[in-house]
């Protein structure tokens, strides 16, 4: 019996239903290929790797983060995979980090890309600019908009795989012993601000003073230095910078939604069955949701705290003072931008994704922030 046209259509249509899910179903599989073998065989060897931090060690939230996350890695590998967390200094220094795991001396490292940028200028792309996005759009962009894989194209020379390893929300603006009413008042002010916001800062007249976070407090103190940037009111309520400084600055402009980073030596990581390379990616993801979600409980707990026991004096920055910086940030930005051509790449894709997002934020979390919260 001839089968009816109308049946006809309904197969063709069938059969091309039924290669679209095949053709979904094999893009969503795992890129499984050669190291599937690896994985049944290798199922009960154990590993035991080094994670080296630029924190000091237990440091609040970012060290404790990383402890946690060493035990759903053990927990979820049955034992088979153990992380040792190693503080600052316990091993290395700081800013030795980048090297070590790049040459297998550690196999993972948590830090901050800008850490980097004097190897790497394109790196600090990575973690923050000044008036650059916030934390959910750094995410966004570099989870889902391409910024991944600019990342994993600028380490993978260095032998490092990178991920997103989590985000302190937007900073607070610094500690300053007198307020800031104009541009005026930050000509000759002695500030410790790292990174590029130490560089907008200097072209509005400022002095940048670097200073290491453990001496930070007594410099406050004595005036060495006139004003301060650290991180936000959980980790400044806790170096005391209250007792000394009086005003508290928002927002931090020059670290809008810095992004943290993991990295994990490349060979080693593609080296290990399949699925403890799944458990480090799904633990280090769900590290960056802790760390987020930890650090604005905090500081929203520690900023009333701070103002209503303290008498801390908070302050905006006027707005005119911010956009005279944001002008300055803008060419500080095209001048690293100018110099390296891997920079101006992934600044390219930074703000292409940048002003996108903002068009969309303005019709949904920047209502929500305005009129309805
Ligand atoms: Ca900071």
């Amino acid at each position: 019996m001839a089968v009816s046209k109308s049946r006809r259509h309904f197969l063709k249509k069938g059969a091309l239903a039924a290669a679209a899910v095949g053709s979904l179903a094999a893009a969503c599989q795992p890129a499984v290929g050669p190291q599937k073998a690896n994985f049944a065989i290798s199922s009960t060897k154990k590993y035991r790797w080094l994670l080296v931090t630029t924190w000091p060690p237990k440091f609040p939230v970012l060290g404790e983060g990383l402890e946690l996350m060493a035990k759903w890695i053990e927990t979820a590998s049955a034992g088979r995979m153990k992380i040792k967390v190693m503080g600052a200094g316990e091993l290395i220094p700081p800013l030795e980090c980048f090297d070590a795991v790049s040459q297998g001396a550690a196999q993972m490292a948590s830090g901050v890309s800008y850490y980097w940028s004097g190897k790497l200028p394109a790196a600090q792309f990575f973690a923050a600019i000044p008036f650059g996005m916030n934390a959910q759009q750094m995410n966004a962009w570099i989870v889902n908009g391409g910024g991944l894989k600019l990342w994993e194209e600028l380490y993978a020379p260095y032998d490092l795989l990178p991920m997103p390893g989590g985000n302190t929300g937007v900073q607070m603006g610094g500690w300053f012993r007198k307020e800031i009413n104009s541009m005026a008042d930050l000509r000759g002010l002695k500030m410790r601000m790292p990174g590029l916001g130490g560089k907008v800062l200097a072209k509005a007249g400022g002095t940048v003073v670097l200073v290491p976070g453990n001496e930070l407090y007594t410099n406050l103190e004595r005036g060495v230095i006139d004003a301060t940037e650290w991180i936000g009111p959980y980790h400044d309520y806790k170096m005391g910078f209250y007792n000394v400084a009086k005003y508290y600055y928002y927002p931090g402009w020059h670290e809008p939604g810095p992004m943290l980073e993991m990295i994990v030596n490349k060979s080693k990581f593609e080296a290990l069955p399949l699925d403890l390379q799944e458990i480090i990616r799904t633990a280090v993801y769900r590290l960056s949701y802790w760390t987020l979600g930890e650090f604005e409980a905090k500081n929203n707990f520690y900023l009333r705290k701070m103002i209503r026991e303290e008498g801390v004096q908070l302050r905006q920055y006027p707005s005119d003072v911010l956009k005279k910086l944001k002008i300055y940030a803008d060419e500080v930005v095209a001048e690293v931008t100018a110099q390296d051509p891997m920079s101006k790449k992934v600044y390219d894709s930074f703000l292409a994704f940048r002003k996108d997002i903002k068009s969309w934020a303005e019709v949904t979390e920047t209502v929500f922030y305005r009129d309805l919260l």
